[in-house]
């Protein structure tokens, strides 16, 4: 599946798409991640990507221009939805991730990072098919939400996680029917005086099952 992320601080991403699973699946080509600098479409003199809002108010917008011909380009390669990242959006969970990662497997996903007060509104009128938000607070940026989504989607393309099951028995999942996944434990046996449940390691297959779900949160 194919991101293209469209931002005015395209650094940001660099570290977190550089390591553990998402590293793995761009290394195995299972995603890739295009970045575009919204800045470097401006044909402004000075490549200014902001101006104060009409009407007066704090804060500065950023400017159609740039995201409008940014869009453009990225829509040559990707021809999947724009989604801008938006507090006024629709609220992201585990459903609406695994939704977003069958439909547009094929085609990917544009994801678009607002700054400052947000962006011209004619460019959610022109180009944007979806606003999504991930929860009821505000950011500075849209860069840490895309990134939320992206990763939350991810985990549902085939074969991103090492073992396909592990998607589908996790918390929020349908198959866990609302309930969050059960506690986990790994070594050592005994952790400031705290004993792993004997059942985990007596081996008993069934039984392991049976505690797991009384345990679902
Ligand atoms: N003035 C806006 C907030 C702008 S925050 C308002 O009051 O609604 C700047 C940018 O951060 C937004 O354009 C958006 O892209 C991003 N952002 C902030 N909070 C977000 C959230 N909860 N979900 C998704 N994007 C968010």
């Amino acid at each position: 599946m194919r991101f293209d992320l469209l931002t005015i601080f395209p650094e940001i991403f660099d570290s977190y798409l550089k390591e553990s699973i998402i590293k793995r699946a761009l290394d195995d080509g299972k995603i890739k991640i295009f970045v575009h600098d919204i800045r470097k479409f401006s044909k402004d003199r000075h490549h200014k990507v902001d101006a104060s809002p009409y009407g007066g108010g704090p804060g500065m917008v950023m400017t159609p221009q740039p995201i409008f011909d940014c869009v453009k380009h990225v829509r040559k390669a990707n021809k999947g939805p724009v989604i801008y990242m938006s507090p006024a959006g629709k609220i992201l969970n585990q459903k609406k991730a695994e939704n977003l990662g069958k439909k547009w497997n094929k085609k990917g996903m544009i994801l678009l990072c607002g700054r400052y007060e947000g962006i011209d509104q004619r460019i959610i009128d022109l180009l944007v098919d979806e606003e999504i938000s991930i929860g009821k607070y505000v950011l500075t940026g849209g860069e840490l939400p895309a990134m939320v989504v992206l990763d939350a989607v991810c985990r549902h393309i085939p074969g991103v996680l090492g073992d396909d099951e592990s998607a589908k028995e996790e918390s929020f999942s349908a198959s866990l029917k609302g309930k969050k996944e059960y506690p986990h434990y790994t070594r050592p046996e005994v952790f400031q005086k705290l004993k792993v449940p004997e059942i985990l390691l007596s081996g008993h297959h069934a039984k392991i099952k049976k505690w797991r779900e009384e345990h679902l949160r």
